[in-house]
């Protein structure tokens, strides 16, 4: 099905192109495109757009029965969602299961894919130029991204998120690894889930095997990786 949601492209990123459809709503299209390392390596891939929006309208509405506010307004069964335009925090929000990547590389201490003792919260301040670099909730407070309150509202919903998908991943036998959650304020300034959830921002397995961009990351091929959307869709249960 079409969309005959008209708006004028305000920002292009790299997953995603975003236009302003008026003072509350936004358009997000997902692009056939995949990207690692900060866009240094990028690929057409086609029908990944449709997939990752599937995935994202999927584990939102997932998430909306359990009482997560997120910003999900409609879809068009394509490679378009309709969101409400929010005051975005340029924090990346990290929940990590099992020791992988970017952990790794700062504690290299502990062994790959060890299971944490509880899932840990961290903070990655959203920058291209730097790389995402890790950042502490003071630096978070003294910058004045957020107040002390709202950090630690946002540390309950991502755990509170976390228990939620990885009771759904296990139940279709999927380890979920870890995952990336952006947040933004609506206009009555509560905090409100934002951006996408599929396999560009979780790691998840199947008997040990990437179902995510991952696959990407290790120099698969961009089809490669649309196969293993695909897989996860089904797995997921998404159609
Ligand atoms: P990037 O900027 O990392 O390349 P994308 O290609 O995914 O990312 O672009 C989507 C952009 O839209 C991101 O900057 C994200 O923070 C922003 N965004 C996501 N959801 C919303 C929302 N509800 N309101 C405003 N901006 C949003």
């Amino acid at each position: 099905m079409a969309s005959n949601w008209v708006g004028e492209l305000i920002y292009e990123g790299k997953a995603k192109r975003v236009y302003r459809v008026n003072d509350e709503l936004l358009i997000m299209e997902f692009k056939d495109e995949v990207t690692a390392f900060d866009g240094a390596r990028k690929e057409r891939a086609p029908g990944k757009g449709r997939l990752a929006a599937a995935q994202t309208v999927f584990l939102m509405r997932l998430l909306s029965k359990y009482g997560i506010r997120n910003h999900l307004v409609d879809w068009d069964g394509d490679r378009k969602i309709l969101v409400r335009g929010l005051r975005m925090i340029p924090i990346e929000v990290i929940v990590r299961n099992y020791a992988y990547g970017s952990f790794l590389k700062r504690m290299p201490l502990v062994k790959p894919m060890t299971r944490f003792s509880k899932p840990l919260v961290e903070f990655h301040l959203k920058s291209d130029e730097l790389h995402d670099p890790l950042i502490t909730t003071d630096d978070i407070i003294e910058a004045g991204l957020t107040r002390q309150e709202q950090l630690n509202e946002i540390m309950g919903i991502a755990l509170r998120i976390n228990e939620i998908l990885s009771n759904y991943m296990v139940s279709r036998g999927l380890t979920l690894v870890d995952f990336k959650l952006e947040f933004g304020f609506d206009k009555s300034g509560n905090l409100v889930l934002a951006d996408e959830m599929s396999g560009d921002t979780m790691r998840i397995l199947i008997n040990g095997r990437h179902l995510d961009k991952e696959l990407f990351r290790r120099g698969a091929s961009a089809l490669d990786v649309v196969r293993a959307y695909e897989e996860m869709n089904r797995l997921l249960g998404i159609s």
